[in-house]
């Protein structure tokens, strides 16, 4: 079903600060920057061979980047692997069984299509899944 990591989400209180780790002393690209609204969150992409690092600031405290950095401090938030078929991919997950956030998927930074794993549904971790055309 899936196919790859198609990237790593970081929880960071600032894209500005840490972005000076990424790009300045580990010598990664700024592929480019995007506010998804509905998500109260700015990301910043880092492509790095197959996969991207992807960077996340909250926009708004009650959001559920603000909300992660205030229970859990800055860190790895995320990883969503790249499917070819997200609605399939839901549809099995759920014939399965398991526990999803996102019954149906919804807009990702970059024009992606992407849904969420219930984290109580993976061992405590986020799992997204993520489609691109
Ligand atoms: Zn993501």
């Amino acid at each position: 079903m899936v196919v790859k990591v198609d990237h790593i989400g970081i929880a960071v209180s600032s894209l500005e600060e840490s972005l000076k780790l990424y790009t300045d002393a580990l010598g990664m690209t700024l592929h480019g920057t995007e506010t998804v609204e509905e998500q109260k969150v700015k990301t910043a992409f880092l492509p790095l061979g197959e996969t991207e690092i992807e960077l996340l600031e909250s926009t708004a405290p009650d959001g559920p980047i603000g909300k992660f950095i205030e229970s859990r401090g800055q860190g790895i938030q995320h990883i969503a692997f790249r499917v070819d078929d997200i609605e399939a991919a839901l549809a099995e997950l759920k014939a399965k069984g398991i526990r999803l956030i996102d019954e149906k998927p919804r807009y990702g930074a970059g024009g992606a299509k992407i849904a969420f794993l219930h984290p109580k549904a993976t061992n405590g971790v986020l799992i997204e899944l993520c489609q691109r055309d």
